[in-house]
């Protein structure tokens, strides 16, 4: 059994409260993403997984076994780091063998895996090279071998694509969700980059100052965020926030956010069962750039949630377009279709899908749930 637990951990540098009180139960075989922004203690939380940082109160299971007390080389774990620093003057096999040798394993055994590794990787005809001979990602790739030929039961990666460019991040992310499937191991895996935690993960762990903000799969996550930071931290563009007033009318909630006032349908306002008690009070509520359409473009849009907006700045992607839009003191990023007839400087009625409306306490920032 290859499940980590973390129960209560914290990590203290001194003053600073690193990791604070985290509790996370990773599964067999599951692939597990830390995200969250710089300084947030995604890397601790990674390092004390793997042995490389003292845990200043509460305990790590790998398995069932407690390790607070084992060293790294005893924890069964394969660590790949954002600079992969292979040995510059040894080959990719050598690079790749050294570990085991170290460990003094059998020659055979060492070949064999060592070859199974690299047909696993596709880099079978890149042996005998150096690693200056090699690009970025066939570098990433020996560095990922390194820590397979360990055959280790939990596999731990730090930000491991971030030197790549970023058309080659994108393949080498395929590549291990495959490569994850195929190793059947347990992969806890840093990044700060929402997209590779979202496109990667069985599930997220979203850490803001040291704490966990909520654990979940990429799309329950993305569909209920707990609070603020993770809506906006989670989706780009950027979910965006406005600031409303709910209001009840002959039954009907609606958000009266000057100039615009927006009915939520009943089937939403269902959803939010403390809704009632926010009736004319301030809250924020959130609306990603995907569920604002161009009205133009839409078959039956909803008059009662368009709105004419003044269009700021139309940024054209390609295979979509972001419209900077205002209307009166609120501010928002529509993505809509690239084929929209939205100009700079010019209104544009835009259509806000209230269905998919997010809203938050104003005070604690929690989701209104
Ligand atoms: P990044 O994405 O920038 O690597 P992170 O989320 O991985 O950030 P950590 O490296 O875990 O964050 O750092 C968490 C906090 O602990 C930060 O405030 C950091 O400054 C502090 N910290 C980390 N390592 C040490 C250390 N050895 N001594 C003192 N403070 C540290």
């Amino acid at each position: 059994m290859a499940s980590v637990t973390l129960e209560n951990v914290t990590k203290k540098f001194g003053n600073v409260v690193a990791v604070n009180k985290a509790n996370l139960q990773i599964q067999d075989k599951e692939f597990v993403v830390l995200v969250g922004p710089s300084g947030c203690g995604k890397s601790t939380t990674l390092r004390m997984v793997a042995g490389l940082e003292e845990i200043t109160e509460g305990n790590i299971f790998i398995g069932d076994n407690l390790v607070n007390d084992v060293p790294p080389k005893d924890r069964d774990i394969a660590m790949v780091f954002q600079n992969y620093a292979l040995y510059p003057h040894m080959n990719v096999y050598d690079n790749m063998a050294f570990g085991l040798k170290l460990r003094k394993f059998p020659r055979a055994e060492i070949d064999k895996r060592v070859k199974e590794a690299a047909r696993i990787l596709g880099i079978e005809n890149l042996l005998t090279r150096k690693p200056k001979e090699l690009s970025g990602g066939q570098r990433q790739r020996v560095a990922v071998g390194r820590a397979i030929v360990r055959e280790p039961k939990v596999f731990l990666m730090d930000e491991p694509l971030s030197n790549l460019d970023a058309k080659l991040r994108v393949q080498m992310r395929a590549e291990l969700s495959k490569l994850h499937r195929r190793l059947e191991a347990t992969i806890i895996y840093v990044t700060h980059d929402q997209t590779e935690a979202m496109t990667m993960g069985d599930r997220i762990v979203v850490m803001k100052d040291g704490l966990i903000q909520q654990v979940g799969a990429p799309l329950e996550v993305y569909e209920h965020p707990v609070n603020v930071f993770v809506a906006g931290f989670i989706g780009s563009p950027a979910m965006n926030f406005l600031e409303g007033v709910i209001r009840r009318d002959n039954g009907q909630y609606y958000i009266d956010a000057e100039p615009m006032k927006l009915p939520i349908p009943q089937e939403k306002a269902a959803q939010f069962r403390k809704i009632g008690e926010y009736i004319d009070k301030k809250v924020i509520f959130g609306i990603r750039p995907e569920d604002i359409d161009d009205t133009e473009l839409m078959a039956s849009p909803d008059p009662g949630s368009t709105v004419v907006a003044t269009i700021d700045v139309v940024e054209p992607m390609g295979s979509e377009s972001y419209l900077y839009a205002t209307v009166g003191p609120h501010s928002f990023v529509a993505r809509v279709d690239p084929r929209t007839a939205a100009k700079d400087g010019e209104p544009h009625r835009v259509t806000l899908n209230m269905k998919r409306v997010h809203l938050f306490d104003k005070e604690t920032e929690r989701a209104i749930d």
